[in-house]
């Protein structure tokens, strides 16, 4: 059985059934089915459905944005925010497709080549739950245009969201069984998907999670040789140099760390502040995060809804309380709560060094480290100085300094006075522990095709 939990109230939501291994192997067999047909449908009818989806996430988005915030504890307008950003990305790909996916010829010595690029079949997405609507759509929305079928492995406390994205589909006009979740038995989740990677009928796994998660699934596609793309953790620098805008800094900071309640692979995680300007930007820093307001995520005056799962909000105090320890100086947070729900206050770090969890680990709440630099070398030896390289933003009011240090830092993503966001015209992904290959964008839709050559003599 899988439980869904409010993290709010910690009430329980829903029960439901896990799938046999006889259901998944009927599951996939499906998929196939629906695949081969798909993979022959013309690009122009494919993106009937894509523009159908896309409308019904809008006029569906209320009660959409209502499951994610009672399944993971995301405030409501984030979520209805989040339905909207997955209508924008369908019609994305629906308008660009057919480009991105055109033939290429070439010259080979007065001869043609041809490039071209065809589906390779069913695909298995293994998504969290942190934005369980957008993860999914970003990756089906791009895969799907480009006449795949898509599997998903969904993670288990976001069950709802999974269910309803799957009706989501089969209300659009896509093929039955095109789009298809599985509910997998919790404690064989690494066996489980180890077998569906495995079989025959999939083609590909595409991976959004943490890297333990992302080391285990990329292993067994290894073993298997299927291709695989990882969009795992980050602990993202945001860099603040002595020139710039504090206000500004300050302010997407903070919306950056306090987004879905800090739990997102690019949220801002280490603050890397020049030491001229430390004192001033935390002062500012603490000012700003005392008024954001925890509580309901139906209360639209609440900032900071609970965090997803009791486990990760202990987790997270614990880094925190283990680089109290080593010395750093908490500002503000710090204390979980004495309420009910899963709920961890906006908190600030700082006095920070290596070796402190806060220092090195993915913090996944809303905990703000504040670490000193000497100059913009030492900024970006900091900055580098992390297993992960998936986000990175730089705040400066010199254009070319700003742009020199973020030529520097070691990311797939690196955003100048601004907070990093995924946008369908960007490529996404990150190095390092943080994964590889590429979401959105032109960059994205190939990931996933046969790039075939032809040669016509
Ligand atoms: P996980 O990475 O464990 O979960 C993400 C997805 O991967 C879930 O569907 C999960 O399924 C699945 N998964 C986990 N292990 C395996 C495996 N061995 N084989 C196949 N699938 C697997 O994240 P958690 O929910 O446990 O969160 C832990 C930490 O991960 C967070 O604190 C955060 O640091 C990081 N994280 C990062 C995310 C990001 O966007 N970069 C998103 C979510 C988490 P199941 O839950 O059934 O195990």
């Amino acid at each position: 059985m899988i439980l869904t939990i409010n993290p709010a109230t910690e009430e329980i939501l829903a029960e439901y059934p896990v799938m046999t291994s006889a259901d998944i192997e009927e599951l996939l067999e499906a998929a196939q089915c629906a695949a081969s047909v798909w993979k022959e449908t013309p690009i122009s009818e494919r993106k009937v459905a894509m523009n159908r989806l896309a409308d019904l996430l809008r006029e569906q988005k209320d009660e959409h944005a209502t499951i994610i915030s009672r399944e993971m504890g995301k405030p409501f307008k984030e979520a209805v925010s989040e339905v909207e950003k997955c209508a924008w990305v369908c019609e994305y790909y629906a308008q660009h497709a057919e480009e991105f996916l055109q033939n290429e010829t070439v010259d080979v010595d007065g001869m043609t080549g041809m490039v071209t690029f065809e589906p390779l079949g069913v695909v298995l997405g293994v998504m969290p739950w942190n934005f369980p609507f957008w993860q999914v759509i970003r990756f089906a929305a791009a895969i799907m245009m480009a006449g795949n079928g898509v599997v998903i492995k969904h993670a288990p406390n976001v069950t709802g969201a999974a269910i309803a994205l799957e009706s989501l589909f089969k209300e659009a006009g896509f093929p039955l069984n095109l789009y298809r979740t599985l509910h997998i038995e919790l404690e064989d989740v690494d066996r489980m998907v180890g077998e569906i990677i495995a079989h025959p009928v999939i083609k590909a796994v595409s991976v959004t999670g943490s890297t333990g998660a992302g080391m285990a699934v990329a292993e067994k596609a290894g073993r298997a040789l299927k291709r695989s793309v990882l969009e795992l953790g980050g602990n993202d620098p945001y860099v603040v140099l002595d020139d710039a805008n504090l206000r500004q800094a300050v302010d997407v900071c903070i919306a950056s760390r306090l987004l879905n309640a800090g739990q997102s692979c690019i949220a801002a995680k280490r603050f890397i502040v020049h030491h001229s300007i430390k004192s001033r930007f935390e002062e500012m820093l603490l000012e700003r995060m005392r008024e954001a307001k925890m509580g309901d995520p139906f209360d639209p005056s609440v900032r900071i809804g609970p965090l997803a799962r009791k486990d990760l909000r202990d987790a997270l105090h614990l880094q925190v309380e283990q680089s109290r320890e080593l010395g750093a100086k908490v500002l503000c947070g710090g204390e979980i709560p004495d309420r009910k729900g899963f709920f961890y206050p906006a908190t600030i770090v700082t006095d920070v060094s290596p070796g402190m969890a806060v220092y090195g680990e993915e913090t996944f709440g809303p905990v703000a480290t504040v670490i000193e630099a000497l100059d913009d070398d030492d900024a970006v030896r900091i900055a580098n100085d992390s297993p992960y390289g998936l986000g990175s933003a730089v705040f400066s009011s010199d254009p070319e300094r700003a742009k020199t240090v973020a030529g520097r830092l070691d990311a797939g993503n690196c955003f100048v006075n601004a907070m990093v966001k995924s946008d369908p015209r960007l490529p996404f992904g990150g190095i390092k522990q943080s994964g590889y290959g590429r979401e959105l964008s032109r960059y994205g839709i190939r990931e996933f095709v046969n790039v075939k050559s032809m040669f016509f003599g």
